[in-house]
């Protein structure tokens, strides 16, 4: 499209009427020029020829006063015919060649002549010379009294035969008649010149009209051209243009028209302020009168009545006499000012979504994340009662664990989460008023009354947690920037609360037993060392289900995991909340019992077996457990405190099992393996279980006090208390 540069013809707002204009001024000049030197010259040729005419005229008298001269001479009156013969010669010498033809008798002033420049004219005037020549000398003769005959005819004229007088008269008459005949063909050419100047005017005049009008017709269509250049332009253009009178609008644009769906008729005068904004009809006002300020905003109402706001700028063109008005031009700046606002919501939103998630990162356990909650939920735009209802682990029950501080909770009694309907739809819901058909129905009948609601699912990795539920004065529900704050909110707190959860759970599982849901080795050992650290009292339990490979082999693997957590269950119930007991491995179970000694412990550790002994286990066979007891004076350190606990045990297994023994802690440590997994002073374990000492036979112990014996030194080991 650049390539055909030299066809490109720019659209500007002058000069392309400038030439034609100039042309036809031009023509003018020309053809009245033209006009004028022609009539000049035509009028200068007459005043010569009127004057040869003249002269013309005036030998055909000479002539006839000639002859009657010479008569009278011949009669001897007194006359000159000399004088007429001297002027009409020197009058037809200056009708031929040009020159001064004199006056006669003073009658008038010399008259100057041009030569005779057309042929005909010529022949004729030369002709009349020589007449004149022939007559006078005719004259002369006959006033002479010679012959005539003898004569010459210079013009031709064949007269040597006639009578002198009447020959006189004869060339007299032909001079006249030639005379006659030159003044009438000269004013015949001035005729012919003058009709020719006529016709010559005509035809400039027409030509010149011709030019002119065609000229005119360029001038037109480039003008009409350009006007509708500049129409289309004003017609395509989106902006709107008001040309502001002291009466009111004076013109409309198309655009204006469109924007508010009215014919631009209805518009003029003061029928566009009734689409003005209430509050900036005074600054049209303004404008109106003083052209000022020279940029200002303002809204009008469009065809669907919402108002859109115009950026403007007045022009005082007052002075203009085209125009006598100031000039508007204004612009719908609605969807970029709408564009900017979201802007600088999105900019506040993500602020509060920086420091919320912030805060989120900082709150390990859920119940910081309800507190992090509540304090964002003071910092959303809009203040209105909030609450987060969480399920339980069941996932069945909703509750509020966290609400606005600064507000009433708006209590939703929704109990379940799949009956909320936010939750169902998984995205958030936007109630206008709790008393429409469509509203849900756990928002009616509040005591607070009739009112709005926003509600935000609560979720992590797409499983509903709850709902961050909002209400608001009826018909009046959260404005856009508030509801994707809250959809912040509930995105960020889902995801922290599942966070936390997971994490929880992960650590649960961690530190616990899968079978038993107890505690393990791990956990268990490092709550020991606490309680050794702390320096308390507390008691150190090993218990070890009696004779359980013979009831697995017996009645299973699947009865001996039972047996296990049913006596898991049992002791739990028979513990404290801060007790602890823990599956230490296999059947062995540890359990530590703060602020209890060992007799104490003992007296528990009773109940257990009583319990476990009067329990119902169902499908479970019966079986006993063996503990071996110590307390926190039995060592100072783990090791040594399980190791006393394990002798305890092991007494308790040479003494029949089903009984708790106390260790003795004076007793020397058994070398090699232990009776329960117990750590070694060093800290290690060797996991293989202890085997029962073959040399011991337990069926033969005392039932109050026996020796177990070590195998290197038989000694006392344990205290068995029943
Ligand atoms: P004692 O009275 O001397 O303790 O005899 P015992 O048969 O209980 O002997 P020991 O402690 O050596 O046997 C432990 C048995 O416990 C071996 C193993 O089959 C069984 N056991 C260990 N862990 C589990 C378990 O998780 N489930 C089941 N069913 N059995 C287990
Ligand atoms: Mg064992
Ligand atoms: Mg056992």
């Amino acid at each position: 499209m650049f390539g055909r540069r030299s066809s490109m013809r720019p659209i500007t707002a002058s000069g392309s009427g400038r030439r034609p204009i100039i042309a036809i001024f031009l023509t003018f000049a020309l053809i009245s020029a033209a006009t004028i030197v022609l009539s000049v010259h035509t009028t200068k040729g007459s005043e010569h020829r009127t004057s040869v005419i003249q002269i013309a005229a005036r030998q055909r008298t000479l002539a006839e006063r000639y002859v009657e001269e010479t008569l009278l001479v011949r009669e001897g009156r007194a006359a000159d015919p000399a004088y007429t013969a001297r002027v009409m010669q020197a009058s037809a010498a200056a009708l031929l060649g040009g020159g001064a033809a004199p006056p006669v008798n003073g009658d008038d002033d010399e008259t100057i002549l041009p030569a005779a420049e057309d042929l005909g004219i010529q022949r004729q005037f030369a002709l009349e010379q020589r007449l004149v020549a022939d007559l006078t000398s005719t004259g002369e003769t006959v006033l002479a009294h010679r012959p005539t005959a003898g004569l010459p005819e210079t013009a031709g004229e064949h007269v040597a035969a006639l009578e002198p007088l009447v020959r006189l008269r004869v060339l007299a008459a032909l001079t006249s008649s030639i005379a006659f005949r030159a003044a009438r063909d000269i004013g015949r050419v001035d005729d012919a010149n003058i009709q020719g100047l006529l016709r010559t005017q005509v035809l400039l005049g027409v030509a010149g009209l011709v030019i002119t009008l065609l000229l005119a017709g360029a001038l037109l269509a480039a003008s009409r051209r350009q006007s509708a250049h500049f129409r289309s332009l004003a017609l395509s253009s989106t902006d709107l243009v008001v040309v502001l009178g002291s009466q009111g609008a004076r013109y409309v644009s198309r655009s204006v028209s469109a924007l508010v769906g009215r014919p631009e008729s209805e518009l003029y005068g003061n029928g566009l302020m009734h689409f003005v904004h209430a509050d900036d009809r005074a600054l049209i006002e303004a404008v109106k009168d003083t052209g000022e300020p020279a940029e200002f905003s303002f809204r009008m109402r469009n065809v669907a009545g919402d108002w859109r706001h115009l950026e403007a700028s007045a022009t005082d063109l007052r002075p203009d006499r085209n125009l006598r008005g100031i000039v508007i031009h204004a612009r719908d700046a609605t969807d970029r000012m709408r564009l900017q606002e979201q802007l600088t919501a999105k900019v506040q939103r993500d602020g509060f979504a920086n420091h919320l998630s912030e805060a989120m990162e900082m709150a390990d356990e859920e119940h910081e994340v309800f507190n992090v909650v509540e304090r964002a939920m003071v910092e959303i735009d809009e203040p209105t009662p909030m609450e987060l209802l969480l399920s339980d682990s069941s996932r069945a029950n909703l509750a509020r664990v966290a609400s606005n501080p600064d507000q009433e909770a708006p209590g939703c009694p929704v109990k379940s989460p799949f009956s909320c309907v936010a939750v169902r739809r998984g995205t958030a819901v936007v109630f206008d008023s709790s008393e429409t058909l469509g509203a849900c129905p756990h928002l009616r009948g509040r005591p607070s009354g009739a009112c709005s609601a926003v509600c935000v699912p609560v979720s992590f990795m797409g499983r509903a947690l709850g709902v961050l539920h909002t209400t608001g004065p009826d018909g009046k529900p959260l404005g856009d920037g508030a509801v994707s704050q809250l959809s912040v909110l509930a995105g960020q707190s889902g995801a922290r609360i599942g966070t936390v959860r997971a994490f929880e759970k992960t650590q649960l599982q961690a530190s616990t037993d899968g079978l038993t849901g107890l505690v393990n080795r791990r956990t268990a050992e490092r709550r020991l060392r606490e309680l050794v650290r702390d320096g308390s009292l507390f008691a150190v339990v090993i218990g070890d289900l009696d004779h359980f490979k013979q009831l697995n082999d017996t009645h299973g693997h699947e009865a001996g995991d039972r047996a296990l957590r049913l006596f898991a269950q049992t002791v739990k119930r028979a513990l404290r909340d801060e007790d602890m007991i823990a599956r230490w491995g296999g059947e062995e179970f540890v359990l530590a019992l703060p602020e209890l000694d060992r007799f104490q412990a003992v007296q528990i550790l009773d109940r257990v077996r009583h319990d476990l002994a009067v329990a119902h286990p169902g499908e479970t066979p019966r079986f006993t457990v063996s503990f071996g007891v110590t307390d926190s004076t039995g060592g100072d350190s783990v090791e040594a405190l399980l190791s006393v606990a394990d002798r305890g045990l092991y007494a308790a297994k040479q003494g029949g099992r089903d009984r708790s023994v106390i260790g003795d802690p004076a007793a020397a440590p058994r070398k090699g393996k232990r009776y329960a997994t117990v750590p070694a002073a060093d800290g290690s374990y060797d996991d293989a279980p202890a085997e029962q000492d073959p040399e011991l036979d337990t069926s033969h112990l005392s039932l109050t006090m026996r020796a177990a014996a070590d195998e290197e030194e038989p000694r006392p080991s344990g205290v068995e208390i029943r």
